[in-house]
């Protein structure tokens, strides 16, 4: 049996007669069979791992980081985010993922502990 992926989206060309809407119109289905099957493997071969994650007894040992809002929130944040505390090198106003895995791999975790020789940083706290 050969399976087809297809898309089915709006038609932004369709007009409704103010009447009734013209479904087989008012959508447009896309198969996008060729595109889906360029990625099967690799879909198939990223599902593989996830399923080996999933089945360990204990979760991967990760440190919170950006990828925990980048690409998008994790459903786990505040479990693995615990508040922090104010003067944690995280509030700094503007400091970028990459300042913070600088600071994270000296072992700074307190603004007051941010050497004067650290580039890139203002120690200003948030008001
Ligand atoms: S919040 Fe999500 S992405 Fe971040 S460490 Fe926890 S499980 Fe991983």
């Amino acid at each position: 049996m050969k399976v087809v992926h297809c898309l089915m989206h709006l038609n932004r060309d369709y007009v409704c007669d103010g009447k009734q809407y013209k479904l087989e119109k008012l959508f447009v289905i896309r198969d996008v069979t060729d595109e889906t099957s360029a990625l099967e493997k690799e879909v198939k071969d990223l599902l593989r791992e996830e399923w080996k994650v999933l089945a360990r007894a204990k979760p991967p040992e990760i440190e919170p980081g950006s990828h925990c809002t980048n690409p998008f929130t994790c459903e786990f944040y505040d479990l693995c985010n615990k508040p922090l505390p104010a003067d944690h090198v995280a509030n700094l106003p503007g400091i970028s993922a990459k300042k913070l895995e600088e600071l994270a791999s000296q072992g700074i975790d307190c603004i007051r502990n941010i050497p004067n020789s650290f580039v890139g940083v203002s120690t200003a706290l948030p008001n």
